[in-house]
C-alpha cells in the first residue's frame, strides 16, 4: 500500500491543495487505450486509470495537452508502449515533473522492425495476443511492485485475465484457418497487423506504413492495385483511428466492398463492438474473417458525373439537332 504523503511545508501544502491526491490512491497513466484497459482488467476498483490518448484518437501522432501534463504529474505509474509509439511522450514527462514509475510494458517482446524507417520498430505488439499475455503479466508485476499489500487480488484477476487471452489467441488461429488460403490477405490503411498477420497466418498489404504519419505514394496504390487484381480478395478493410477516404477510393476503383471496420491503436468506446482490448481482437478477427471468407461481390463504380461531361452532351445533341434542321433545309430546296 502507499505510504500517506503528510503535508510538512507550506509549499508542500499549496502543491497538494494544486493537486489534490489522495494518496491512497493509485493512480495509474496508461499512454494508449488498450493498455489501459489492460491495467483496469487486472487492478479493478484497487486502482483508478487514465488514458492520455483518449479512446478514438490516434496514439502516432498524438499532441498532448496541459491537462495530460497535471493528469502524469499525479500518477504513480506510468504505463508505455514503447517500440516508437509514443514519440511526445518523454517530453510530456519532462513537463510534468513526475515522479512517477514509468513502466515498458512491451518488455520481453519480439520486436518487428519497421518496414521503412531505419533503426525503428513496428509498435503494434498488442495485436498479437500472445504479446498481449506479455503486456497484462509486465503490467501485473509492476502493480504488485507499488502496492505489495494487494498482490493477492493483482495476482488472481491477471491469472483469470491470462486464461481469456490465451482462449482468444486459440479462438484466432482457429478462426483465421477457415479463410480460403489464397483470400489470407488483409488489405488496410496503415501497417498495424503486422504482428497479427505474423501470429495467425495472414499477409499484410497497407496504404501507409507503420505509422499514419506520412503521405500516401502513388507507388503504393499502384502495388496495393497489383495485389488485389492478383489475388482477388474480395473486400478491404478500414480503421477506426484513421481517415477511410483513401482506402474507400481504392475499394471503389477496384470494385471491392469495404470488409468493415477494425480497432487497431485505439479500442472502441463502450457502445461499439470493440470496448475492450478483448474485445478489440476478438471483433477483428471476426471481421476479417466472414470479409474475405465470402464471395467476391461486384460492387459498380460509385458514378460522378461531372458539369462538363453534361454540356459535352447538350453540346453533341444540338449539333445533331442543327446538322438534322440544316439536311432538311437542303432537301426541301
Ligand atoms: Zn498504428
Amino acid at each position: 500500500m502507499l505510504k500517506k504523503s503528510k503535508p510538512i511545508s507550506l509549499i508542500f501544502s499549496a502543491f497538494i491543495a494544486l493537486h489534490p491526491l489522495v494518496a491512497d490512491d493509485i493512480r495509474v497513466v496508461a499512454t494508449a487505450s488498450m493498455i489501459a484497459d489492460m491495467a483496469k482488467e487486472i487492478g479493478g476498483d484497487l486502482i483508478k486509470v487514465q488514458c492520455v490518448v483518449p479512446i478514438g484518437g490516434d496514439p502516432h501522432i498524438y499532441d498532448p495537452t496541459p491537462g495530460d501534463a497535471q493528469m502524469v504529474a499525479q500518477a504513480n505509474l506510468i504505463l508505455r508502449n514503447g517500440l516508437t509509439f509514443e514519440g511526445w511522450l518523454t517530453e510530456l514527462i519532462e513537463n510534468s515533473g513526475t515522479k512517477a514509475k514509468n513502466i515498458l510494458v512491451t518488455e520481453g517482446v519480439v520486436a518487428i522492425k519497421s518496414l521503412i524507417y531505419e533503426n525503428a520498430t513496428d509498435p503494434h505488439a498488442w495485436m498479437d495476443a500472445s504479446n498481449g499475455l506479455i503486456y497484462i503479466r509486465n503490467i501485473k508485476d509492476a502493480l504488485i511492485k507499488l502496492d505489495p499489500a494487494n498482490s493477492t487480488t493483482y495476482q488472481s484477476r491477471y491469472e483469470a485475465y491470462a486464461k481469456r487471452l490465451e482462449e482468444l489467441d486459440q479462438y484466432i488461429f482457429q478462426r483465421i484457418k477457415t479463410i480460403p488460403e489464397s483470400k489470407r490477405i488483409l488489405i488496410t490503411s496503415h501497417d498495424a497487423f503486422q504482428y497479427y498477420g505474423k501470429r495467425y497466418g495472414i499477409r499484410l498489404e497497407s496504404v501507409l506504413g507503420t505509422s499514419t504519419d506520412a503521405e500516401v505514394q502513388t507507388a503504393d496504390i499502384v502495388r496495393l492495385n497489383r495485389v488485389i487484381k492478383e489475388s482477388g480478395i474480395p473486400a478491404l478493410f478500414v480503421e477506426s483511428t484513421i481517415n477511410p477516404k483513401v482506402l474507400e477510393q481504392i475499394a471503389s476503383d477496384n470494385h471491392l466492398q469495404i470488409g468493415g471496420k477494425l480497432y487497431s491503436d485505439s479500442i472502441g468506446n463502450k457502445d461499439s463492438p470493440a470496448p475492450s482490448y478483448y474485445d478489440m481482437l476478438k471483433h477483428n478477427t471476426d471481421v476479417i474473417v466472414a470479409a474475405l471468407s465470402a464471395p467476391k461481390l461486384y460492387i459498380p463504380q460509385q458514378k460522378t458525373t461531372s458539369p462538363y461531361t453534361t454540356i459535352i452532351y447538350i453540346l453533341i445533341g444540338l449539333t445533331m439537332v442543327i446538322s438534322l434542321i440544316v439536311l432538311t433545309v437542303k432537301f426541301n430546296r
